[in-house]
This record gives structure tokens, sequence and C-alpha cells, in this order.
């Protein structure tokens, strides 16, 4: 068996990252249409023939048959052989980075998760629950594996709480106050639903510094970006970029002991986060009390209108934070240590 960064291993992870990618081309277009991922197989868009086997090996076919179909040939998109590839490359980096383990498999879950909610937000403005779910269930799922084999960074806060809950909780309260913010402020929606269950994902998945550090990445991406696509539009509203939680880190080793009221609190904190998760899950129990909870939940959500429909100008802001996530992965430690020593700290630890 190959140790962790042969890299026998990293040319496999890059195979089996076009396969994902080739399977990620699919979701980007099936998922936000409402249709299955899973049937009917592939087929051409336009002369919709079901494509056969070595039709569908994932970067050579499309090479090989020049973007076109066989058959009817009509041109397939580029799209779908940078998808394929970026997904391949994602995915040797990812085992580069942290071997052929369990954390490597779930930042390769993490990745493809984001990366079609990365394109799928770019062009329908939405994220589908069910890829933020994903993502946040490789975070859990990673932590829950560190905890029980007594990795470093996988230390319960209080004796009691998952680091990647309690990132969770964290995130998604960041922009659950920067939603709230904007709304109070500009009286429209900065960060949308999706956005939120989004920072809950990475703040599942990175640890407390990174995750942050994502965010400012994130609005420092989205500052540039949608500022410059601004200007080629020539519209300056849309020069606002979403507004920015000033992410205060945690303040190292000081844990304070629980109170009634900070236990109160803290439930309230994990119920508020997890709320659309404990709902679907009840749902799927199907026992008579979660029936009724479903019912009265469904009912409440009646009069809200859940069809986003975006400003002509607006930028998402997903693609950004995804953008954010994967640099910070990358160059986040580097860039924790070059801010501490520039700013007098001396070396971070
Ligand atoms: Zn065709």
């Amino acid at each position: 068996m190959p140790g962790p960064a042969d890299p026998l291993w990293i040319i496999l992870a890059f195979a089996f990252g076009a396969v994902v990618g080739s399977f990620l081309n699919v979701v980007i277009w099936r998922m936000p249409r409402g249709e299955s991922v899973v049937s009917p197989g592939s087929h051409c868009p336009h002369c919709h023939r079901a494509l056969v086997w070595w039709e569908n090996i994932p970067l050579i076919s499309f090479l090989a048959l020049r973007a076109r179909c066989r058959t009817c040939h009509g041109a397939i998109r580029w799209r779908y052989f940078w998808v394929e590839l970026i997904t391949g490359l994602t995915f040797a980096g990812v085992i580069r980075l942290f071997g052929a383990g369990v954390d490597g498999a779930a930042y390769c879950i993490f990745a493809a998760a984001l990366m079609a909610a990365l394109a799928i937000d770019l062009e329908h403005y939405i994220i589908p629950d069910s890829l933020n779910t994903a993502a946040l269930f490789a975070g859990f799922g990673r932590d829950a594996w560190g905890i029980a084999t007594g990795k470093a960074g996988h230390e319960l806060y209080w004796g009691w709480l998952p680091r990647s809950v309690g990132g969770a909780v964290l995130c998604a309260g960041v922009f659950v106050a920067i939603q709230a913010l904007g709304l109070a402020l500009f009286r429209k929606d900065a960060m949308g639903d999706g956005d939120v269950k989004l920072a809950r994902a990475i703040g599942a998945m990175l640890p407390l510094p990174l995750a942050l550090v994502s965010f400012l990445f994130a609005i420092g991406a989205g500052a540039v970006i949608g500022g410059a696509m601004c200007l080629v539009r020539g519209n300056p509203r849309a020069a606002e970029t979403p507004e920015t939680g000033s992410a205060d880190g945690p303040a190292d080793g000081t844990m304070p002991e629980p109170t009634p009221w900070s236990v109160m609190a803290a439930a309230a904190a994990l119920y508020l986060t997890f709320s659309d998760l404990i709902i679907s899950a009840a749902a799927a129990c199907r026992i008579g009390w979660a029936r009724a909870v479903v019912a009265w939940w469904e009912h409440s959500g009646d009069d809200e209108d859940h069809e986003f429909v975006p400003a002509p100008t607006q930028v998402p802001f997903g693609p950004f934070m995804v953008l954010g996530a994967f640099l910070a992965i990358v160059f986040g430690d580097a860039a924790i240590s070059w801010y501490l020593g520039w700013a007098g700290f001396g070396q971070g630890t």
C-alpha cells in the first residue's frame, strides 16, 4: 500500500476527481431545475440521445469528440471540460495536503459540494440545501472521526461541545448578524439563507481562525471582482458589496464555567443553527408529534415567498465564500502568521 503522500495516490485522486467532476456537471445542470441527479443517464443536450459508455469518459471523451455530439454534431459547452479538470486538480491537491485518509476524503466531499454550489449560485442565485448539508456533514464526520481517534485539533470545548458544532454555530451566527444588519440598514437582504447555511458548513469544516479568514477573503474578493464586474456593466449601485462582519477571533484559552444561563443560551444557539436539519430529521422519522411540528413549520413558511428573484445588478456572494474557503485552506495559516508578524505579535503559533 502506498503511503499518504505517495504520487500514485495523487494521480488516482486526480482521476477520481475527474469522474466526480463529470457527476458535478450533472448536479450543476439538473439540481437547480428540480430534476433527479441519478436518472435518466447522461444524454446529448441537443438530440437527447443517451450517451454510450465511451462518450462518458471524463476529459478524454470531450477532447476526442472535439466538444461536439458524435451524431448530431451539436456543440457541448466547455464548462463540462473545465469542471472535470478543476475537480480532478482539486482532489489531487486535497490528497497532497491532507493525505489519503479520512481528512482527505472529508475535504474532497466538502470541496465537491462547494464547487457545485459555486457554479449553481453564479447562474441561478441559489445554493441547494442538499449541497450545504453535504458540506456540513463532511465537517461533522471529520470532526467525529478526529474526536474518536483523539487527533489534535478535535478537542471538545468545555469538555462536551465538538469543535465542528461550535464553529458552525458561530459562523452561522456571524452571517445571521450580517443579514439582520443589512435588513436594518438597507432594507434588503445582504445575505440569502443559502449563504448562512454555507457559512455554517465552512464553520463546521475549517478550524475557526481559518473559517473567519475565509470570510475576510470572500469579502475582499467580492469587493474586487464585484466592483470590477460593476465597472464593466457600468452600474455604480451594484458596487455595494455585502456588509462585512468584522469577526473577532475567539479569545483562546478562556473558557468560562457553564452557568444555567449559558447552558440555555448554548441550547438556543444550537437549536437556531440546526433547526432546519432537526425539522427535516423529524420529518424523515414520521412519528406523530414530528408530523405535527412539520405541518406547523410548513404552514408557517407559506406566506414567505422563497423564490428569490435577483436584481439584475446583484452579484451572488456564495461563489466568493467558496473561493474564500479554498484560499483559506491553502493560504490561511500563512496569512494569519504573516499578519501577526506584521502587527508585531511575533510569529503566530
Ligand atoms: Zn446530439
